[in-house]
């Protein structure tokens, strides 16, 4: 361990280190704690340098450039009143309000770039000050900028902190770069509408997104990535592809199935159905609607009764039933239906369960954030000595349905107990311990690569979280296993033990995908639209070469048909080349091409898409290619 002088700074410390270091640095962590690089350390602490590939450089990266845009707004728009202005997982944005008469559109952000690189070549110290809450007030009331007062009022006295650079002050906690320099790419990307403090009811400030990066290429390749994500965006291809739809008079947030989406994701429920099946669930059927005492006793009122739908009344008096905003408590209902042993455990109940929440209008987006969806629900009631093999009996089953999808790449997330802090935990300290000890060796037993965070149980059991990267390296929330210790007791579930007492069984939630609206977004977000054979609308689109052959196609077509496998014809007079083109756009997996050749030999050239010339097969031949392809994508046995 080296050492160093008393009000050494992170920079200082890198360079000692050596000069090119010093260079690459852009932040450092003071005992846990990111600090600027230019800050003195006045005690001993455990510090830690760093790099552009360390979150926390990113963090102080992105935050000095929302500054650094804050400036030159405030150049161009004088009298700009400045909200937040956070970072965010890609960049960073700020709320700004320049005035009832000024309206900054995208069309605006080119200017305010060229200003913010004018700016950052000044190469303008990032300076920290510590300053009292009254002074802090007395500046920002000068200045007339009623967001910082709001933020300031809202702070512990005597906590305040100032960074000053070039012409700009902010409110601001840090850390920061040393200076504007090292911002040398900035791109402007968008410009929202966003309430003040979220809030419908108060001012909506423009909110201006923007990312930044130490180098030219490196933007480059971010702004690559975004058009490609931009490309398979989950609206743009579930219109395309005439999945799915929205109405606003239907209502924001609620979509509608088309055709071929409502056949795609019955496809994906009738496989998870036979996949549960086969794991020993029993598929149960709730209605959309309880009465409001259900959730009442479930806890469930509490956290969504005044936040979201409000109950429906009835002309019955002092009647009131609330849209279901989860499938738990009627599945305890249906536990308590009956009387248990210990020998009957586990319970494992599964459910298609559509449920209802508010989410702000502003929040909604694409099939991702919905106001009616259906979860790929299901609750597992069972024993602790039967926790730790349930546990490991879901991993299988996540395992299998992610290979049937060619989801390769996914982590999971241990999230137990903070370990400091019992207290706001409910069940006992060694139903706790035993749950948790189940998970981590579950975990392990299946080979799973683990992450451990500490402190992100929920208040009612530890959990296990599916994360999955998809082709273009993003990473997306999916399935969770939950162990729940709370709802058995609120409902008073029991079984009889081998000792003929009363026990209460554990509960499990768990849904592979989340719910079907989300799971098919993040599903043509990562294949663009290119699904799995098994799954996908149409498997196989014929084409005529000229009208002549239009009888054969639809022989083809109805032979194909027999087998189970979806076609479609293009009966278009286009030539042929086009008709591939255009059908390749489409995405449809394979392209049948009839013509003279063809009728008399009674075959089919085949294509595949992305694949090129597979020759030509007899009708016979080709049902069974297809079918040993689809069976082999459906049955990719677990390899764990
Ligand atoms: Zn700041
Ligand atoms: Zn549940």
């Amino acid at each position: 361990m080296r050492q160093f002088e008393e009000g050494v700074t992170g920079i200082e410390v890198a360079k000692s280190l050596s000069n090119s270091l010093a260079k690459q640095v852009l932040a450092v962590s003071v005992n846990d704690e990111i600090w600027d690089l230019t800050r003195p350390i006045r005690e001993d602490a455990e510090i830690r340098l760093h790099k552009w590939d360390d979150e926390e450089a990113k963090h102080a990266f992105w935050h000095s450039s929302a500054h650094l845009m804050a400036e030159a707004i405030e150049a161009l728009y004088p009298g700009t009143k400045f909200g937040i202005g956070p970072t965010i997982e890609n960049g960073f944005y700020y709320d700004v309000d320049p005035g009832d008469d000024v309206v900054i559109t995208e069309a605006d952000l080119p200017r305010i770039e060229k200003k913010m690189k004018e700016l950052a070549s000044q190469k303008s110290r990032y300076m920290r000050e510590e300053i009292s809450k009254s002074d802090a007030l007395n500046m920002f009331e000068k200045k007339g900028d009623e967001y910082k007062i709001e933020l300031i009022s809202d702070l512990e006295d005597g906590t305040i902190t100032l960074y000053n650079h070039g012409n700009f002050t902010d409110l601001c906690r840090g850390p920061h770069l040393p200076d504007t320099g090292s911002i040398k790419a900035i791109k402007l990307l968008s410009v929202a509408g966003a309430y003040w403090r979220g809030d419908e009811k108060r001012k909506q400030l423009t909110r201006i997104y923007g990312i930044t990066f130490p180098k030219q290429n490196m933007l480059d390749d971010y702004l690559d990535k975004l058009e490609k994500a931009k490309e398979r965006d989950h609206r743009k291809v579930g219109k395309e592809l005439e999945l799915f739809t929205f109405s606003q008079r239907v209502g924001q947030g609620l979509p509608l199935w088309l055709p071929k989406g409502a056949q795609l994701r019955e496809r994906l429920e009738n496989f998870l159905k036979k996949v549960q099946r086969q794991h020993g669930y029993e598929q149960v059927i709730t209605p959309h609607i309880g009465q409001k005492e259900l959730y009442v006793t479930s806890g469930h009122y509490a956290k969504y009764g005044e936040d979201s739908f409000k109950p429906i009344s009835t002309p019955q008096d002092g009647e009131e039933f609330l849209l279901k905003p989860m499938n738990c408590p009627h599945h305890c209902e249906i536990y308590k239906s009956k009387p248990h042993s210990y020998r009957d455990l586990p319970v494992r109940m599964a459910e298609f369960g559509t449920v209802y929440r508010y989410e702000q209008s502003g929040e909604l987006h694409g099939l991702t954030r919905v106001r009616g969806f259906t979860q790929d629900d299901a609750h597992i009631f069972c024993r602790p000595d039967q926790l730790k093999d349930e546990f490991k009996k879901v991993i299988d089953i996540i395992h299998h349905i992610f290979n049937a999808l060619d989801f390769k790449d996914y982590i999971t997330q241990v999230s137990l107990r903070d370990n400091e802090d019992h207290t706001r935990y409910i069940g006992s300290d060694e139903n706790w311990e035993k749950a948790e000890q189940a998970i981590i060796e579950a975990a392990k037993e299946k080979n799973l690569e683990t992450i451990i965070e500490y402190g992100e149980a929920a208040f009612y059991g530890p959990k296990l979280d599916f994360m999955v990267r998809d082709a273009i390296g993003r990473k997306w929330q999916l399935g969770t296993i939950q162990v729940d210790y709370n709802l058995p007791e609120r409902f008073d579930l029991e079984y009889i033990g081998a000792d003929n007492q009363k026990h209460r069984p554990i509960m499990i939630h768990r849904a592979p995908f989340g719910s079907m609206e989300r799971f098919v977004a993040v599903l043509i977000e990562h294949t663009g639209g290119k699904f799995p054979l098994w799954l996908t609308p149409d498997q196989a689109v014929i084409l005529p070469i000229s009208e002549k052959f239009h009888d054969y196609a639809e022989k083809v077509s109805k032979f194909l048909n027999n087998y189970d496998i979806r076609t479609l014809i293009d009966e278009r007079s286009e030539k042929i080349g086009k008709k591939i083109r255009d059908n390749e756009l489409k995405r449809i997996p394979y392209l049948l091409i009839v013509g003279e050749k063809e009728v008399e030999s009674e075959t089919i050239s085949v294509r595949r898409q992305g694949e090129g010339d597979k020759g030509t097969m007899n009708l016979d031949e080709f049902a069974t290619y297809i079918s040993h392809e689809v069976e082999y994508q459906l049955s990719t046995i677990d390899t764990l």
